[in-house]
């Protein structure tokens, strides 16, 4: 049966993807040792395909290669961060950095809060071809973070529906409304039935 390999390093989306998904899943690192990859595309799903298709290609046809590409949108900053989320305050920047950046350019322009999003896109990539699906959360950024809980701009975001940020919500609330979680559901039928085809 074809190995299901992620083309991600970060433990926590690992694990996220194995609880989801429910199966044995192999991170890139362990089969090619660590391979920087640029991700020069203009959309979320551009540079999901990019990820997985790198690694499906130094991997071969018996693997079935998944890959995520997240960020946040913010409406009052025309959309920024977007794609380029992981370096909002530039190449390398932490988590923090990056979330400290955005609560500037909201209270530069004067403003506690501003509609914003969150888009996730997964490609899996096996020898039947590529498929990609999104994923989205809506709600509100603040410009005064609360809460630790979560990662990168969860402190500063409020889902529709509720008044509490990701940073003070019970993760296991992320974990069903979040633009990841809601892409992954849909990647689950399309690995299942890849797992499945007798070649
Ligand atoms: P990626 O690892 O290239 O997909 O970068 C995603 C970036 O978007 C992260 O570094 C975070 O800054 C941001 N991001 C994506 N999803 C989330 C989330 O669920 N919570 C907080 N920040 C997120």
């Amino acid at each position: 049966m074809a190995k299901i390999v992620i083309a991600s390093g970060n433990r926590g989306k690992i694990k996220e993807f194995q609880e989801l998904l429910n199966i044995d899943i192999t991170p890139f690192y362990e089969l090619l040792g660590n391979i920087e990859i640029e991700e020069n595309g203009t959309t979320f799903a551009q540079n999901a395909l990019i990820k997985a298709k790198e690694i499906y290609n130094k991997l071969g046809k018996e693997y079935i290669v998944i890959s995520d590409d997240s960020g946040i949108s913010i409406n009052a900053l025309s959309g920024k961060p977007g794609i380029y989320s992981a370096r909002f305050a530039g190449d390398n920047a932490s988590d923090k950095e990056n979330l400290q950046k955005a609560v500037d350019e909201l209270k530069k322009l004067n403003l506690n809060s501003s509609k914003a999003h969150y888009s996730a896109a997964i490609a899996i990539v096996s020898k039947y071809g590529e498929y990609i699906v999104h994923g989205w959360m809506y709600g509100e950024v603040i410009s005064t973070p609360r809460g630790d809980k979560g990662f990168g701009y969860d402190p500063i975001f409020i889902p529709e529906g509720f008044d509490k940020t990701l940073g003070e919500l019970d993760s296991n609330i992320k974990k069903d409304i979040s633009h990841r979680s809601k892409a992954l559901r849909l990647a689950v039928p399309i690995i299942d039935m890849l797992k499945r085809i007798k070649s």
